[in-house]
């Protein structure tokens, strides 16, 4: 993307103009390890689950905005997700709502306490993690992760 000569970008501004949709690279089959949420209408944030199509459409907002700012390079899809993963909220449509944000940490660890996978293999709070011989362990293996 970064690489369009200028009638490139004088010839996707005109399609983008006459409402042509943008043909976007095939969605990537893996889904990036981020949740994310979707502005409504009235303002308030929903957890979104489709995190690929909406990623494809701010890839193609960012196509969209392109061709009308001149030098302006367009995200791909790593740099969306990047951007995301750095707190930014991002426009996937013209509407004033229409963006997207990963969710909120604080969101995440006020419900779900952090939990570490412990060298036994099984995942417990950060507090309960035990100091084996054989590696950390949860309170449960610690017997038989012990030599
Ligand atoms: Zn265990």
């Amino acid at each position: 993307m970064n690489e369009m000569t200028y009638d490139d970008q004088l010839e996707l501004e005109a399609n983008l103009n006459a409402g042509a949709r943008i043909t976007l690279p095939p969605p990537s089959p893996i889904t990036p390890q981020i949740t994310i949420q979707r502005q409504e209408c009235d303002g308030k944030w929903t957890d979104e689950t489709r995190i690929n199509e909406f990623i494809d459409r701010v890839v193609a907002d960012e196509l969209r905005v392109a061709g009308f700012i001149e030098d302006y390079a367009p995200r791909n899809r790593n740099q969306v997700i990047e951007a995301l993963q750095n707190g930014q909220t991002l426009k996937y449509d013209l509407d004033w709502y229409a963006n997207i944000r990963q969710t909120p940490q604080s969101q995440n660890s006020n419900n779900h306490p952090a939990l570490i996978v412990c060298d036994c293999g099984h995942s417990v709070r950060k507090e309960m993690v035990m100091a084996a011989s054989m590696g950390t362990s949860c309170t449960n293996c610690y017997d038989r992760m012990s030599d």
